[in-house]
């Protein structure tokens, strides 16, 4: 769908059909054809692969900077962390670009570094170079920041590439939102809807009874885990803005398969439910910074499942899914027996979630 506007809106910046065709339509199109990457911009994946470095950048402009559960700080590490994971790669430096408001409270400055030293720690990811800008008093809210990263490809990888390549063919070298095909099943590590709402309920005060918490967090070691010992992994995706529909609309799209999932394994939070149907939001659509959709070879899903239940960071994960040629796009077989379309979002309902 074309968003006509002759400015640029919030639309643009909350994932979905908006901001994929403004990425598309002016960014990549501005860049395509000049240097050469083997996973390059056009292929619009997490992360790019130059040489055999995966490279990503990713600003973060979250209003408020503190929420329930996280604040700006660990965000941005985990995000950047999480995109490089997603095509397999371990992320092992990072730069950190930061533009402060005038006002900001230093205390409040010392309270996000502490957060990012935090979260660094727990990806084992350090930050080896940045810069600092300073702007006038007035609509950042404090802070915006880029973590810019480099990974690398790890004996995980490798093996979980080998363990692929014993039940079925794959070209790829990496996890990419192309590499789906028929059978596959799809697993998502954890709850959604978490985040977006923890975010909204800071922005507009709101109580929802019970304090829903973000789930931003690094999954860099959960993923080299499960791609060292178990394998069989095709894809990765961090469903954020623009949440699940988003991202499994990406997944079918770039695969050329339909995706088939199952309402009733779909793990959601009974204070988020309860949240979503008093607002009038999909979960579905809501941004989510601790969560990866995992596509994995059939003969392989089940251990994958059980490796995942284990792990701090995936104990709530289900098989969501599956990978289908009967038909294009993103469908979900309903609790009550029907099937609906999940089409993807024109815009993340919840605005500067990250
Ligand atoms: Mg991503």
């Amino acid at each position: 769908m074309v968003h006509k506007t002759e400015k640029i809106t919030m639309l643009h910046g909350a994932g979905g059909t908006v901001m994929h065709d403004l990425v598309k339509n002016y960014i990549v199109k501005a860049f395509t054809g000049i240097g050469n990457a083997e996973i390059p911009l056009e292929a619009m994946d997490d992360a790019a692969v130059v040489g055999d470095i995966v490279l990503k950048s990713d600003s973060h402009a979250v209003k408020p900077i503190f929420f329930p559960g996280g604040d700006i700080g660990r965000i941005a590490i985990s995000g950047t962390v999480n995109d490089i994971s997603c095509l397999g790669a371990q992320p092992f430096a990072l730069a950190c670009g930061l533009v402060l408001e005038e006002g900001l409270q230093i205390s409040d400055f010392e309270r996000i570094l502490e957060s990012m030293r935090e979260a660094c720690f727990e990806a084992d990811v350090g930050i080896v170079t940045g810069d600092t800008k300073v702007v006038e008093k007035g609509a950042l809210g404090g802070l915006v920041m880029n973590i810019a990263g480099i990974g690398r490809r790890t004996t995980a990888l490798d093996n979980n590439l080998q363990v692929v390549r014993k039940n079925r063919e794959l070209q790829a070298r990496w996890t990419l939102d192309s590499n789906l095909s028929r059978g596959d099943k799809i697993i998502l590590s954890g709850s959604i809807g978490d985040h977006g709402l923890a975010v909204l309920s800071a922005q507009q005060g709101l109580n929802f009874g019970s304090e829903i918490r973000s789930d931003v967090k690094p999954l860099n070691q959960m993923v080299q885990q499960l791609l060292g010992e178990v394998g069989g992994v095709v894809a990765m995706k961090d469903p954020t803005r623009g949440g699940l529909a988003d991202a499994l609309n990406e997944w079918s799209e770039k695969s050329k398969v339909g995706i088939l999932t199952y309402e009733d394994k779909i793990p959601i939070h009974q204070d988020v439910q309860i949240a979503c149907e008093m607002l009038g939001l999909d979960p579905l659509e809501i941004g989510n910074e601790g969560k990866l959709i995992i596509g994995v070879v059939p003969e392989k899903a089940q251990q994958a499942l059980e490796f995942l239940w284990q792990t701090p960071q995936g104990k709530e994960a289900q098989i969501i899914g599956e990978v289908t040629t009967q038909f294009k796009g993103v469908a979900m077989q309903t609790v009550v027996g029907g099937k609906r379309i999940i089409s993807r979002p024109i815009g993340d309902p919840v605005p500067r979630i990250c």
